[in-house]
């Protein structure tokens, strides 16, 4: 394995390494082994080391999908973003005649919850609860950037899916096929 370090000490050498990450994670350094340090942004530079250093595509992409998904518990934990509900009935005026909120049609809920820990699920909102808190977009997850465009298009909006079937799109990396399956979707939606 071929070394390279970077360090990066200011919020502008990160955001140029932010742009040469296309390249980093191309296999033009599948033999290259990152070394990653710096004064700012530590954690996000930890990530991206061991994301660039996992050289197996399935598993790089379930180490970023697992980063993600804890970099958005953190911080809606951290700001209290949560949706609160009063017996399954949510706080949004506009969801108030369905139980469970915006998952009210989705086949995958339990009485006990969401069985799935899905990604595009985790960032989304209604517009009730963007007025009150201002959650978190795909573009504030950095270590989304390891993925490929039309990938962070799945992250994005692959909602109504096991984690199991997320990740299965996100191996196969087509936006295309991922729209093709929600409409599939449609046909199981149970409340519909
Ligand atoms: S995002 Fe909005 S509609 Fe969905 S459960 Fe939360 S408050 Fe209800
Ligand atoms: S997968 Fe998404 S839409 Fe379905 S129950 Fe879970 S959080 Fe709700």
């Amino acid at each position: 394995m071929i070394k390279k370090e970077i360090i990066i000490n200011t919020e502008e050498e990160y955001a140029k390494f932010k742009k040469k990450l296309w390249l980093y994670r191309s296999w033009l350094y599948c033999f290259v082994s990152f070394n990653i340090s710096g004064k700012v942004r530590e954690k996000e530079l930890k990530d991206f080391e061991t994301a660039l250093n996992i050289k197996n595509d399935k598993k790089r992409t379930r180490f970023i999908y697992d980063r993600a998904c804890k970099f958005i518990d953190e911080y809606n934990d951290a700001h209290c973003i949560c949706c609160e509900y009063h017996d399954s009935i949510c706080e949004d005026p506009k969801h108030q005649k369905m139980k469970n909120g915006c998952c009210w049609y989705c086949h995958l809920q339990t009485n006990t919850g969401c069985p799935s820990r899905n990604l595009a699920c985790k960032l989304f909102f209604c517009d009730h609860m963007w007025e009150k808190h201002h959650p978190l977009t795909a573009k504030d997850i950095d270590i989304l950037l390891m993925f490929s465009p039309s990938r962070r298009a799945i992250a994005r909006e692959n909602t109504f899916v096991t984690e199991e079937t997320f990740l299965r799109q996100l191996d196969i990396g087509s936006y295309g096929l991922m729209c093709i399956y929600s409409i599939t979707k449609l046909f199981r939606f149970k409340n519909l």
